[in-house]
């Protein structure tokens, strides 16, 4: 009997119609437990790494985590896996909800799309049933109006619908997929989906799934819920009220905006507005955010509520949650209504909120600078809010100028020249990233923009705090109850850590300290994603629930397999290194591992090379950052190893 896991993917070949029920190899779980390491596998196994991310050979993967489905709290993620069209990299991509945990109860870990379908189709898991359906009446239609659609022509009220919208349909590179209560937006996943035809993917499942030892199990689980509770009750003391919880940040509940507006980014992640927020402000955003906020809402098995139902007079309702609230507001110099009014549209249109706001400030920054010309916005309204409307409409249908900037940032400076590439000046390996521009380089910050494979910084920090405590008292109170640290080292670097002075930034926390800082948060985002926890409850916050220390008992609990840190940690480490050498293969090597220029605006080349040769050091890879043949092997990886040293990539060094 297979725990936690149902033991079978579902394969669907879209070109020919084809669905299998494939059982699964348990060694596979054992090597690399599941979601994002089994689906790296499959990725390094099966797609060319030569393939075009819009090539019917590209795969289009949605996974489960090892735990969703089980009582496990918060763990719910879908990892939607393919390469990416923006970055040409691996692209992996998380959404919450309830879409996973219901594909498990229907008796599958993963749904694996290869090729691609002649029509618009969509595809219908119903247990054991599963259907290739025509979509061509949902051509065109909004990704919350397609799930209701779905929904009622499958008369399933409890159908979980992930789709795409128009975005999708027409490839747009930060396309996202939606589903109700989350969406997977990053890496233009949305725009393989669209590129398969595949519209959407409903799923109901009444299946249960096994557990090892329950009963201790589910002791594990109610400890995590205590924890939650006692520290909904208790704050972190000392940091922005946004950190001082557990889930996403709290930015539908909390209407104090201060830290974002005022450190953020507006525009085309360019300027700072630092006393924007005021008493006024606060009124008219209050009123706005809770005059549209219906109720707030959670992902499966989650008592957090991070996401809202927004309703905006007028306009269908969707579902918000995080920094989107305040993205294209930002992006647009605008307020907090025109930000809540257009995401409405946007959610529908299927783009990510991240991206999408800040290639049209881009857009409009070159036409200011006579880049782009009046020719390009021909019909574009006056008025600032519409014409950010009008800009949105045209990306989506791929219209005139919208077919370039479709393709985000990057690529439409590339193909725009006239020296606009000096204007996508906010990217890492070719991906917007947050509007975020500060003084003094942090050198953990620096190694986790850098290196990070998932191109979101938000998903790779954590657990250690973002700044010093400003005194001893406060550091010392912080560090008492630090059950979650790995090592007991991690106190002494915070303890020491200093706003000014010797033990300050840039050089401290010191090379090696970084590298060790940056590795147990990656260790931990990993973690989560294997396991689709979300990393609101434990790689993103500040003292989860969830740690190094009780994940090994989760999970052999839960599966049967005799798991402890130092097996969990080698877990970790063989898939960081099969995703580093997926996209090595790629053509990824050190010269992408760049921070945006303008990210601090004080920078220390000699000691970036110097965080960039530890960290690679560290990991046991060389200096290009190409992982080497004796780490590869001692990870299992040693097909690996044998495929890179034949492809030239590995020299016998
Ligand atoms: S913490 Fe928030 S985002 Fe995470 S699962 Fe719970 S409700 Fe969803």
């Amino acid at each position: 009997m297979r725990y936690a896991e149902t033991g079978f993917n579902l394969e669907i070949d879209l070109s020919r119609g084809n669905i299998e029920r494939v059982e699964t190899d348990p060694r596979l779980t054992e090597l690399h437990l599941g979601g994002l390491g089994t689906n790296a596998k499959i990725l390094w196994d099966r797609v060319p790494s030569e393939t075009e991310p819009f090539s019917p050979d590209n795969l289009l993967i949605f996974s489960t985590g090892l735990l969703c489905g089980t009582p496990a709290v918060g763990c719910n993620r879908t990892i939607v896996t393919t390469y990416s069209p923006q970055t040409l990299l691996m692209g992996y991509s998380m959404m919450g909800g309830f879409w996973a945990p219901e594909l498990k109860y229907a008796g599958y870990d993963k749904v694996i799309f290869r090729g691609k379908s002649p029509n618009l189709i969509y595809v219908w898991i119903h247990n054991d049933k599963v259907e290739i359906r025509d979509a061509s009446h949902l051509q065109g239609k909004g990704t919350v109006e397609t799930a209701e659609l779905i929904r009622q022509e499958l008369k399933e009220p409890n159908a979980q619908v992930a789709a795409i919208g128009l975005a999708g349909e027409n490839r747009v590179y930060t396309a996202s997929i939606e589903q109700g209560r989350s969406s997977a937006s990053r890496l233009g996943i949305g725009a393989v989906m669209g590129d398969k035809r595949l519209k959407a993917i409903a799923v109901r499942g009444t299946k249960d799934i096994n557990l090892a030892r329950p009963a201790e199990f589910m002791e594990l689980c109610n400890e995590v819920l205590e924890y939650i509770k006692f520290r909904g009750e208790n704050p972190v003391p000392g940091v922005m009220t946004i950190l001082q919880g557990l889930g996403s940040p709290q930015e539908m509940l909390h209407v104090d905006e201060k830290w974002h507006t005022e450190n953020f980014m507006w525009g085309n992640a360019r300027t700072r507005r630092k006393d924007f927020w005021n008493k006024e402000v606060e009124e008219k955003w209050k009123e706005t955010q809770e005059s549209v906020r219906t109720r707030l809402i959670s992902c499966y098995n989650c008592p957090m509520k991070c996401g809202a139902i927004i309703s905006v007079p007028g306009l269908s309702t969707y579902m918000m949650k995080c920094f989107s609230k305040l993205t294209y507001t930002m992006a647009a110099y605008s307020d907090l209504d025109f930000g809540f009014r257009i995401a409405q549209r946007a959610t529908e249109y299927g783009v990510d909120g991240f991206s999408t706001p800040q290639i049209m400030a881009f857009a409009f920054e070159l036409k200011e600078a006579g880049i782009l010309t009046d020719e390009d916005f021909a019909g574009c309204p006056s008025d600032n809010e519409e014409r950010f409307y009008w800009l949105l409409d045209r990306i989506v249908r791929r219209e005139g100028i919208g077919d370039v900037l479709a393709n985000g940032t990057y690529w439409a400076a590339q193909q725009i020249g006239k020296g606009a590439e000096a204007y996508a000046h906010n990217n890492i390996k070719k991906h917007e990233q947050l509007p975020l521009k500060l003084g003094m380089l942090n050198p953990v910050y620096f190694l986790m923009y850098a290196t990070g494979e998932k191109i979101n910084i938000t998903q790779i920090e954590g657990q250690f705090p973002q700044a010093p405590f400003p005194t001893m008292e406060e550091r010392e109170a912080f560090v008492k109850d630090w059950i979650q640290v790995p090592d007991e080292k991690f106190k002494r670097y915070l303890l020491d850590w200093e706003l000014r002075g010797e033990r300050s930034n840039p050089y401290y926390p010191t090379v090696d300290m970084s590298v060790d800082i940056v590795d147990w948060q990656e260790m931990m985002h990993y973690i989560d994603d294997l396991l689709g926890t979300c990393a609101g409850l434990s790689s993103f916050p500040l003292k989860p629930p969830y740690h190094i220390h009780n994940y090994p008992h989760f999970i052999s609990s839960a599966t049967g397999i005799d798991m402890d840190e130092a097996g969990l940690t080698q877990v970790y480490k063989r898939n960081r290194n099969l995703i580093r050498s997926i996209n090595v293969r790629r053509g990824l090597r050190r010269a992408d591992e760049k921070p945006p220029e303008d990210h601090w605006k004080k920078r220390f080349p000699e000691l970036e090379e110097k965080l960039l040769d530890a960290y690679y050091k560290f990991k046991g890879w060389n200096n290009q950052g190409i992982p080497t043949k004796e780490t590869l092997q001692d990870l299992d990886l040693g097909y690996v190893a044998e495929d890179l040293e034949q492809r030239g990539i590995i020299k016998n060094e």
